[in-house]
C-alpha cells in the first residue's frame, strides 16, 4: 500500500483498512478497561495421554467477553494488547488466574495436573516477568511444578538471551514448552541448550497427516527428534481419531484437540475431568 509520487512515499490508506484502523483503536480503548470490569476469562483445554486416556494436562486460553461485541478471540486482540503494551498487566492476571484456579482445583480433590500458560514475545522480553511468575505462584500456593510456561520459537531468536531468561524461570521450578513447534525459525542447533521440557507440535502439521506424505514425514521427524532430545511432545489440534492413531503409532502421545474437547469454562472443565471416562473411550485404539 506504499505509493511513490515526485520520489516521495506516501501510504494509501484502502476503505477497509482505515475502517479496521479505526476499530483497532476502538478495541484498545475497551481493552484497557477490560480487567477492572472482570471482561476477560480463561477456557481451558485438556491435554491428553492417548495410551492411557488420562488428562495431564490443561491449556489456559484467553476469552474476552466484549460488553457489546460479545466473545472476541485472543487472535484478535492479543496483537492489540502486545502492540499497545496492555499484555504485560493482561499477562499478568492470566498468571494469577491459571495458578489460583489451578491450586483451587487440586484443593478441591481433583487430580494434580498442571497448567500451561502462554507468553506473549513482550511479555518474555519484560524485565520483571520473574517477579510476575514468582508472585503468581507464590500467593496462589500453587507447587511450581504444575505450571508450564509456553513461549513460541520467535522469542528464541536471541539464543543467549533466551537462555539465560529460560534458566531463571526453570530457577523457580516451572516447566517450559515451545508452542506451535515447526513454523517459526527456530534454531535447531540451540534446541539442545534451551532448558525445555515439552514440544508443541504446530496444529498445521496435524491438520495436513494422511492428506500429504511429506507432511508426514516432517511430524515423524519432530516425533523423533523429541524422543531423542528427551523431551515431552504434545501433537496440538488434534481433530480425528485418525490424527490420533497416526501420532500414536510414532508414539507421540500427548494430544490436545477437539478430539478430545475445544478449550471449556472452569466449571465444565472441572466436571469433564471429573467424568474422564468418556475420554478414554475416545482415546480407546
Ligand atoms: P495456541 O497457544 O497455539 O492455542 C491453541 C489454539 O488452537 C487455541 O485457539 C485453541 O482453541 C485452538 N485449538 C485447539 N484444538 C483445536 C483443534 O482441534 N482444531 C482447531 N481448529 N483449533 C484448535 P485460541 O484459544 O483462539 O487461541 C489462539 C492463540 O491466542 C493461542 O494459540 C495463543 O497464541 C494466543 N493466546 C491465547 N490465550 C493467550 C494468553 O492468555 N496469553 C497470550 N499471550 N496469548 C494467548
Ligand atoms: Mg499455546
Ligand atoms: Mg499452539
Ligand atoms: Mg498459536
Amino acid at each position: 500500500h506504499e505509493a511513490k509520487r515526485n520520489g516521495q512515499s506516501y501510504m494509501v490508506f484502502h476503505p477497509d483498512m482505515k475502517k479496521e484502523l479505526y476499530e483497532n483503536i476502538i478495541l484498545e480503548n475497551d481493552l484497557r478497561h477490560a480487567i477492572e470490569r472482570n471482561e476477560l476469562v480463561l477456557y481451558y483445554q485438556p491435554q491428553v495421554n492417548s495410551h492411557t486416556g488420562k488428562i495431564f494436562g490443561v491449556e489456559a486460553l484467553i476469552r474476552w467477553g466484549h460488553s457489546e461485541k460479545g466473545m472476541i478471540s485472543p487472535e484478535k486482540f492479543i496483537p492489540i494488547a502486545e502492540e499497545s503494551g496492555l499484555i504485560v498487566p493482561i499477562g499478568k492476571w492470566v498468571l494469577e488466574q491459571a495458578c489460583q484456579q489451578m491450586k483451587e482445583w487440586h484443593n478441591e480433590g481433583l487430580p494434580l495436573i498442571r497448567v500451561s500458560v502462554n507468553l506473549s514475545l513482550r511479555q518474555f522480553f519484560q524485565d520483571d516477568l520473574i517477579d510476575t511468575v514468582a508472585n503468581a505462584l507464590k500467593t496462589s500456593g500453587l507447587d511450581p511444578k504444575f505450571l508450564e510456561l509456553e513461549i513460541t520459537e520467535s522469542m528464541t531468536m536471541n539464543v543467549d538471551r533466551t537462555i539465560i531468561m529460560l534458566k531463571k524461570l526453570k530457577n523457580l521450578g516451572v516447566r517450559i514448552a515451545i508452542d506451535d513447534f515447526g513454523t517459526g525459525y527456530s534454531s535447531l542447533s540451540y534446541l539442545h541448550q534451551f532448558p525445555i521440557d515439552q514440544l508443541k507440535i504446530d496444529q498445521s502439521f496435524i491438520r495436513n497427516l494422511q492428506i500429504d506424505s511429506q507432511n508426514e514425514a516432517i511430524v515423524e521427524t519432530i516425533i523423533s527428534m523429541a524422543h531423542h532430545l528427551r523431551l515431552e511432545l504434545i501433537a496440538e489440534g488434534v481433530e480425528t481419531k485418525d490424527q490420533m492413531e497416526f501420532l500414536h503409532q510414532f508414539q507421540c502421545n500427548g494430544i490436545q484437540g477437539f478430539l478430545i474437547s475445544k478449550p471449556l469454562p472452569a466449571e465444565e472443565l472441572a466436571q469433564l475431568i471429573k467424568s474422564s471416562d468418556s475420554i478414554k473411550k475416545v482415546c480407546s485404539i
